[in-house]
């Protein structure tokens, strides 16, 4: 859930954009809904986190894929952002990523810039090898945790709650997570962690 702002004041706080991820047969089922019963479904199976939803726009639905350069570089040329990789929006971390990639590369660049050169072969090499592994990582990361969220399997089931719950409980733990997640961990090596 998404707050939005409103033109109208008095409905500040009540608009929401909205993703849902569904297996794709249940999100073909659900798109084809009447307003008033997609509306019903989604106070109930948001566990009424918004309270009751009364209105929805048109909705929208395609299909998502996890999609990675095999390259991000060739000569004179640097590939960021979703251009670079595309993951499961599960976590919100699609911009993240994309801003880390930004700020890399940046920074590899200034690096070259204050060496007399621009773009040099190993500079945009240096960037690549800074962020392929960890994109290709949290790309896969995020598609396995999709898997796990919408799996029946018991064994993944249980191994699903027992590590969110573990997550949960453990102060260190969950701080190392959120450190991962909101990308400060890996701003740090950069002039930008400031
Ligand atoms: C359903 C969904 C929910 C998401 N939720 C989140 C979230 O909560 N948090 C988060 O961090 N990320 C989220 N993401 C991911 C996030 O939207 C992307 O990672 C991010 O927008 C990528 O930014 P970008 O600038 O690299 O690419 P884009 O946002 O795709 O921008 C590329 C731009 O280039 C334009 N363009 C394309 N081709 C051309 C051309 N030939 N000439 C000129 N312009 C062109 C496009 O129109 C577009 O405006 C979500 C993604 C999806 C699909």
């Amino acid at each position: 859930f998404l707050p939005m702002a409103s033109l109208n004041p008095e409905e500040q706080g009540h608009w929401q954009s909205i993703v849902w991820t569904l297996p794709e047969d249940y999100a073909e089922e659900y798109a084809a809904l009447s307003d008033a019963e997609f509306t019903q479904l989604l106070t109930r199976e948001s566990q009424h986190m918004l309270g009751g939803v009364l209105e929805a726009t048109p909705r929208a639905t395609f299909p998502l894929k996890a999609r990675a350069a095999q390259q991000y570089i060739q000569d004179g040329l640097a590939l960021i952002g979703d251009a670079a990789h595309v993951i499961h929006p599960l976590a919100g971390q699609g911009v993240n990523i994309g801003c880390l990639d930004a700020a890399v590369l940046c920074d590899v660049l200034l690096h070259d810039q204050a060496r007399g050169v621009w773009a040099h072969e190993q500079t945009l090499k240096r960037y690549e090898h800074c962020r392929k592994g960890q994109n290709d990582a949290m790309m896969h990361s995020m598609s396995a945790i999709g898997w796990m969220e919408t799996t029946l399997y018991f064994p993944m089931v249980w191994a699903r709650n027992f590590g969110l719950k573990q997550v949960e409980n453990q102060p260190m733990l969950k701080d190392a997570f959120m450190a991962q997640a909101n990308g400060l961990g890996l701003l740090k090596d950069t002039r930008y962690a400031a």
